[in-house]
C-alpha cells in the first residue's frame, strides 16, 4: 500500500473548501456525475475513433445510498483510473496548492456554480471518500485510494472493482446526512443532471408489461415488474437539429423543462452556432402581458448538457432574461466572476448573436404571417419594449417589426401610423403629434374629443410608456407622443385657426376666483382656453412632462428617483365659448353661482377618475336634486 501527502501547503486544505463553498454544497453532485460522464464519453470517443480494443458496451451511470453504512456512490463504466492516474489526477492535479486555491477562489465569491471545482467538492459533504476503479487498460489492476479529508491518502492495489469503469464511495458526514435522503437526490438530480448526455440510473420503479398470454377476455394478461429508474433524458431537443423537430416536440420539451407550468409557449427560437463559438439552445417566448416581475421560469444556463445555472443575467441581455428556455455553450467561462464575464470577449459575442437572432425570428414572423403576429402582440409587446430601450442594434431591427395599435383596435408599423396621420395631425410648427392613451376606460372622454377631430389614439400601456414614448422621439424625427389626456385637445395639436373667445379678459378675472373657491388651491391652476362650443366646458388635464416624469420614477431609473414624491399637479381648462360657461358667469344668484361652478368642476374631475370619497357622494347628492 502507498500512504503518501496530497501536496498541499497548509496542513488541512478541506475546512477550506467548506468554508469557501458551504453555500453551494449540492454542487458536488453535478462535479462528481460530470466526472462520471466525462469518463463514459471519453471511452465512447475512444470507440468510435477505432482505438478501444474492447466493446464500448453500456455506458450506464448508477447513484446509490446506503443509509446504514451511510455512504452515497457514484459508479461508471467510463474509462477508470489505473494507479498512476490516481496519483497523477487525483493526488497531484486537483491542487497544486492550498495557497493558490485560496487565492483563485477568494474573491470569486460570485463564480457560477464554482465550477472547476470537481473531485474534491465531494468533501463539502464526506467526511471520507473512496476510490475504486479499474482502467479501461489492458491487464491494468484494479486500485483503491482513500482520503479522510486531511492530506493524508492511501492508495493500493485492490481487486474490489471488478469492471472496467469507477466507484467513488463519499462517506456522508453527519451534518450533511440529507444527502443520504433519497427526495434530496432525486431533487439534485433533477436539477442538475436532467439533460446529460449518458443514462443515470437512481433507483428502480415498478413498470406494467404486457404478456403474451391473453386472460378470458382476449385482454393481453400484464404483470408489474420492476425495472431501473433513469433519471435523465439524454438527448434533448436542443441538440437536435431544427428539421428533426416538430411543433409538438418543442412543445413538449417546454413541459419537460418546465413541468409545473401549463401555459403554452408562444413561440421558440432554435439556436445552433458552431463558429465563432459554440452555442446551442432552444428560446421560448411566453405569454407576458404587462409584467415585467422576475419570472418564475428562467433560461436554463448548460455547459455540455450539465445544469449550471438559472440565474443568466450578464451572459444574455436584460430584456432577454424575460424569455424561457435553454442556452448550452461550453464557450462560456464558467469559474469566473459575474463582474469579469460581462467583459469577456465571447460572452459579448454570445450576448449579441442571441439578440440579432431573435429580432431576425420576429421579424420573420411578422412577414410571414401578419395576422398571427398581430394576435400575438399584445403578449409581447413588452419585451420588445424592453429591447428597444436597452439594446441598441435591436431597437434599430425591431423598427420592421414593433406594431402600434389604434383605440379601433388597428395595427401599425410606425411608418405606417405616420402615413395614416401625419395630414390630420401635424400641428402649426410642422412637428407630428402622436396622440396615445394609456387607458382606454379611463380617459375615453379625451380619446372622444381627439376622435371627433378625425385623429386616431394609439393605445400605449405598459409600465414601460414613459420610456418608450421618450425613446420613440429621438429616433423619430419631429415627432411629439402626447397622452391624449395631456391637455386639450386644441392644445395637443395646435392649428393655426384660432377660434375667437366669447369672453374678454373682465369675463375671465371675474370667473375664475369662483371656480378656484370650489378647487383646492394647491392642486388645481384654472385657464381659460377658447374651444369650440361643442367640445367639452371644463377639461382637467395633466401636463405631458411632469407625468412622464412620474411614471418613470415608479419604474425606477432614468434618474427619476425621487419624482415619485411629487405632488399631482392639474389644469383646469374652462372652454369660454361653452354656453355653460358663459350661464354661470352670468348668474346672479350667488351660491347658485358657486353650486353651478362646483357641479361643473365635478364633471371635469369625475371624467378623469379624480372624483372620490366624500365629495363623490356630495356629488351624488347634488345631481339628484338637481333632477328632482
Ligand atoms: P476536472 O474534472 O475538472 O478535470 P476533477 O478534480 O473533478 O477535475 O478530476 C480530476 C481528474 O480525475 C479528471 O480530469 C479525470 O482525469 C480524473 N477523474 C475524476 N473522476 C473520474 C472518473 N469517474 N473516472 C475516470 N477519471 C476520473
Amino acid at each position: 500500500m502507498a500512504k503518501g501527502k496530497i501536496n498541499v501547503q497548509t496542513e488541512n486544505i478541506f475546512p477550506i473548501i467548506k468554508q469557501f463553498l458551504y453555500s453551494d454544497q449540492e454542487i458536488f453532485l453535478r462535479e462528481l456525475v460530470s466526472n462520471a460522464v466525462d469518463a463514459s464519453q471519453k471511452l465512447k470517443t475512444m470507440g468510435s475513433l477505432g482505438e478501444l480494443k474492447q466493446e464500448v458496451g453500456e455506458t450506464i451511470i448508477e447513484i446509490s445510498i446506503d443509509k446504514k453504512k451511510k455512504t452515497l456512490t457514484f459508479s461508471d463504466h467510463g474509462i477508470g483510473m489505473t494507479s498512476d492516474e490516481v496519483e497523477k489526477y487525483i493526488n497531484q492535479i486537483a491542487f497544486s496548492g492550498a495557497e493558490e486555491f485560496v487565492a483563485k477562489y477568494k474573491d470569486k465569491a460570485s463564480i457560477i456554480g464554482h465550477f472547476g471545482l470537481g473531485f474534491y467538492s465531494s468533501f463539502m459533504v464526506a467526511d471520507k471518500v473512496e476510490i475504486y476503479s479499474k482502467s479501461y487498460q489492458k491487464g491494468s489492476k484494479a486500485v483503491r485510494w482513500e482520503c479522510d479529508g486531511s492530506p493524508n491518502f492511501e492508495l493500493e492495489e485492490n481487486p474490489k472493482r471488478k469492471s472496467r469503469g469507477t466507484d467513488i464511495v463519499l462517506h456522508i458526514s453527519k451534518d450533511s446526512e440529507e444527502f443520504l435522503e433519497e427526495g434530496r437526490i432525486q431533487q439534485l438530480l433533477d436539477k442538475y443532471c436532467k439533460f446529460m448526455p449518458v443514462p443515470i440510473k437512481f433507483g428502480q420503479k415498478e413498470e406494467t408489461v404486457e404478456l403474451d398470454e391473453k386472460d378470458k377476455d382476449g385482454n393481453p394478461k400484464t404483470k408489474t415488474q420492476k425495472v431501473d429508474r433513469i433519471i435523465n433524458n439524454t438527448e434533448p431537443a436542443w441538440t437536435k437539429t431544427p428539421v428533426d423537430l416538430k411543433d409538438e416536440d418543442y412543445k413538449s420539451f417546454y413541459s419537460e423543462l418546465y413541468p409545473m407550468n401549463f401555459q403554452e409557449p408562444l413561440f421558440h427560437i432554435h439556436l445552433n452556432v458552431d463558429y465563432p463559438f459554440n452555442l446551442t439552445g432552444i428560446l421560448y417566448f411566453p405569454k407576458l402581458k404587462n409584467n415585467l416581475e422576475v419570472q418564475k421560469d428562467k433560461i436554463q444556463l448548460y455547459s455540455n448538457q450539465v445544469f449550471v445555472t438559472d440565474s443568466v443575467e450578464g451572459i444574455v441581455p436584460d430584456f432577454l432574461t424575460l424569455l424561457h428556455g435553454v442556452i448550452d455553450s461550453p464557450d462560456i467561462p464558467l469559474n469566473v466572476s459575474r463582474s469579469y464575464l460581462q467583459s469577456d470577449g465571447n460572452v459579448k459575442k454570445i450576448s449579441n448573436y442571441i439578440s440579432k437572432k431573435v429580432a431576425d425570428k420576429l421579424e420573420e414572423l411578422f412577414k410571414k404571417d401578419r395576422k398571427a403576429f398581430e394576435e400575438k402582440w399584445d403578449d409581447i409587446k413588452i419585451f420588445i419594449e424592453y429591447g428597444i430601450l436597452s439594446d441598441e442594434k435591436f431597437a434599430e431591427k425591431a423598427k420592421k417589426f414593433t406594431l402600434y395599435k389604434d383605440t379601433d383596435g388597428k395595427y401599425y408599423t410606425f411608418d405606417e401610423f405616420k402615413k395614416e396621420v401625419e395630414k390630420p395631425q401635424t400641428d402649426k410648427d410642422k412637428k407630428l403629434v402622436v396622440l396615445y392613451t394609456s387607458n382606454t376606460e379611463e380617459q375615453y372622454t379625451y380619446i372622444a374629443a381627439a376622435k371627433d377631430k378625425g385623429y386616431k389614439v394609439l393605445e400605449m400601456d405598459t409600465p414601460l410608456t414613459a420610456h418608450l414614448v421618450g425613446k420613440l422621439e429621438q429616433t423619430y424625427e419631429n415627432t411629439t407622443f402626447s397622452r391624449v389626456d395631456g391637455d386639450t385637445i386644441d392644445q395637443l395639436i395646435k392649428k393655426d385657426d384660432d377660434i375667437p373667445s366669447k369672453l374678454d379678459e373682465k369675463d375671465q378675472e371675474k370667473l375664475k376666483p369662483i371656480i378656484e373657491s370650489v378647487l383646492p388651491a394647491e392642486k388645481f391652476s384654472v385657464n381659460f382656453v377658447s374651444m369650440s362650443e361643442n367640445d367639452q366646458p371644463m377639461t382637467i388635464t395633466q401636463a405631458e412632462f411632469m407625468r412622464r416624469m412620474k411614471d418613470m420614477s415608479a419604474i425606477g431609473g432614468g434618474g427619476m428617483m425621487g419624482m415619485g414624491n411629487m405632488p399631482e399637479n392639474y389644469t383646469l381648462a374652462v372652454n369660454s365659448n361653452h354656453p355653460l360657461i358663459s350661464k354661470i358667469l352670468k348668474e346672479a344668484d350667488e351660491a347658485k353661482q358657486k353650486d353651478m361652478a362646483k357641479q361643473a368642476t365635478d364633471l371635469a374631475l369625475l371624467s378623469q377618475n379624480l372624483l372620490k370619497g366624500e365629495e363623490l357622494s356630495k356629488f351624488i347628492k347634488r345631481s339628484v336634486s338637481l333632477i328632482n
